[in-house]
């Protein structure tokens, strides 16, 4: 789950490695490293820690060279250390690589390649790549297309999820790739090409790119780019062109990018909404090819996720259940694919991956398609392994999300779930034309509500200075309050270590009140005006056991017994999640600032999770 970056052209590599791992850090930052071709030998300078501290080695600005590797670390094998850290080179230092994934076979193959007589200096899995190919370069491999071949019978023998840059002090004008299960594109101009684990790292130079394909091999030079199948026949492969901003990855004035992309939301929500639909108008996705009867056939639908997205699947239930009627269950990506799930051809399968690299959503959806179901994909990367799997794909166009925890992608995933609903339901007939439309302008009104919530942060800021010392909290809803509130409280956990709980409201009395005593903070989420009177009572009890409360709400409260009250405004019940997960979102925030935490990048939790 690291992040990985090359370059082969003219100019100096260093600085293009450094700021594309600067840009990638949110996969990984435990450790840094590069490697580059120096007077036909390999420099590698590496260590543990962020890569500001590989930036200031004093030695990297004598790094002349123009063909380079570089990697940013999420440890799986081994702790944090120099000797760990990538690039890793063979033992005649000949061959210098990085890799993202987990060799899952390489106990065996540390122990065929100790038995020929290599050794080992890293705990990693990694290690055993640089020598299996220096094993293979020596033995038996033909003269044509040596190095290719000697990392091709390499890459051969791994288990596992892998994307990996190789470069040779014998090959100085060009750096090998190959992926499985992990992500890789290639960003491409006529003089040079960049490597990366994420379009974002490589926008400030180019916007076409290839993206690479799992076990497809890319022999990179700066000036043209050669690519193999998997049995090394040559293989055309056409440039995708990437319209993003790539101001769009930068703070833009923000002291982080958790809080620019919080902020970003009224706008992203925009984009998710697209032309996707108008008032009076059926909802369209171009993008899909559903007949009336295949759409009436199916009986079941699963959402599958991990994490935030999970959470925004269960409000995407709600939705599809209320509009279509449509039995819909949601499931955690790492027990749905164990768990044999009952799937045939009436089932439909709806897999959620921001980043679209989740190693576990991707493997769910292989399953449910290996059964015959049809499989959607929701993701805001385009070009990424889920789209590449999925018989659909629907993205949800927040634009790059950089921080480690989620904000814009949940809301614009929500969002877009919901427009998917009331699509279904017009295209299967079952739609109420005036519930559709009341809830379309709902829809609507959210870029301008979620700005006039995102008016009152300060509020929110004041109450996080006057709790951030504390250690347990719990948060209360009913519905999909309950569901906002599961988010709210995994937003905390991730950024401010706090531990926290989320509780359906009515689950209160059957065991975690007696967690309540005095002084304890309790957040309720109250948006459902039908379920409002019942979660109230719920914070009655915390109060009378002497908990202070902090409400966001869109109803007027009669009793004023809590003590901070945050109003939002008030929308359908359907889509109230966007406007009442806000405050939440902030209130993590504030709450890790106030405690002097590095809110993008949270200890060990890394952006997209591409190992299980
Ligand atoms: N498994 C490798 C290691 O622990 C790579 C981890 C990563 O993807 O950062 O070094």
């Amino acid at each position: 789950m690291c992040g990985i970056v090359g370059y082969v052209g003219s100019k100096k590599a260093t600085p293009v490695l450094i700021n594309g791992l600067l840009s990638l850090e949110y996969r990984g930052y435990d450790s840094a490293g590069i490697a580059v071709i120096e007077n036909n030998e390999l420099s590698v300078l590496k260590d543990k820690g962020r890569v500001a501290n590989l930036k200031q080695m004093p030695e990297i600005e004598n790094l002349n060279s123009s063909i380079g590797i570089a990697h940013t670390r999420w440890a799986t094998h081994g702790k944090p250390s120099r000797e760990n850290s990538h690039p890793h080179l063979d033992n005649s230092k000949q061959f210098a690589v990085v890799h993202n994934g987990i060799i899952e076979n390489y106990h065996e193959l540390r122990e065929f390649l100790t038995s020929k007589g290599y050794s080992f200096l890293s705990q990693t899995d990694t290690e055993v790549i640089p020598n299996l190919i220096h094993y293979y370069y020596t033995n038996g491999i033909s003269d044509e297309d040596k190095f290719l071949r000697a990392v091709k019978s390499a890459v051969d023998d791994l288990k596992g999820s892998y994307a990996i840059e190789v470069i040779s002090k014998l090959y100085p004008d060009r750096v090998i790739v190959v992926r499985k299960d992990s992500p890789l594109v290639i960003g491409t101009t006529k003089e040079e090409n960049f490597i990366a684990s994420d379009i974002p790292a490589i926008l400030p130079y180019t916007k076409d790119f290839y993206l690479l394909d799992d076990y497809e091999y890319a022999v990179i030079y700066k000036d043209h780019i050669k690519f193999f199948d998997n049995t090394l026949s040559s293989r055309s492969k056409a440039i995708k062109n990437i319209e993003w901003d790539a101001t769009a990855a930068e703070k833009n004035g923000f002291e982080d990018y958790m809080l620019k992309e919080i902020y970003e939301q009224p706008n992203s929500i925009r984009e998710t909404i697209g032309s996707r639909f108008k008032l009076g108008e059926k909802c369209s996705f171009d993008d899909i090819n559903l007949s009336k009867e295949y759409l009436q056939s199916i009986n079941k639908i699963y959402i599958v996720a991990c994490g935030t997205a999970m959470h925004a699947g269960l409000i995407g239930k709600n939705a599809i259940e209320k509009l279509c009627h449509i039995p819909t269950e949601v499931d955690i990506a790492s027990e749905f694919r164990y768990r044999n799930p009952i799937i045939d051809d009436k089932t439909f399968c709806i897999y959620i991956s921001q980043s679209g690299e989740t190693a576990d959503t991707i493997a769910a959806l292989k399953l449910a398609k290996s059964k015959g179901a049809k499989t959607l994909a929701v993701s805001n990367v385009i070009g990424s392994s889920i789209t590449r799997e999925a018989d659909y794909t629907i993205y949800t166009h927040a634009g790059p999300e950089i921080a480690v925890a989620s904000t814009k992608a949940y809301t614009s995933q929500i969002v877009l779930l919901v427009i998917f609903a009331i699509y279904l339901t017009e295209n299967l007939g079952r739609s109420d034309v005036a519930t559709t439309e009341s809830l379309k302008a709902d829809i609507l009104d959210l870029p301008t509500k979620l700005e006039s919530v995102l008016a009152e942060t300060e509020q929110i800021q004041k109450f996080a200075d006057k709790i951030y010392t504390e250690h347990d909290m719990y948060f209360l809803g009913r519905g999909c309050d309950y569901n906002v509130a599961m988010e709210g409280s995994l937003k905390l956990k991730e950024i401010s270590y706090i531990h926290s709980e989320a509780y359906a409201a009515g689950e209160l009395k059957h065991g975690p009140i007696a967690l309540i005593e005095n002084g304890v903070t309790v957040i309720g989420i109250l948006t459902n005006p039908d379920l409002v009177e019942k979660s109230i009572s719920n914070l009655q009890e915390v109060v009378s056991r002497g908990a202070k409360t902090l409400i966001i709400t869109n109803q007027k409260l009669s009793n004023s017994n809590f003590n901070y009250i945050i109003n939002i405004p008030e929308i359908n019940p359907l889509v109230s999640p966007i406007l009442s997960v806000v405050p939440l979102q902030l209130f993590a925030y504030y709450i890790a600032k106030n405690k002097g935490l590095d809110v993008d990048k949270p200890r060990n939790l890394a952006k997209s999770v591409t190992v299980e």
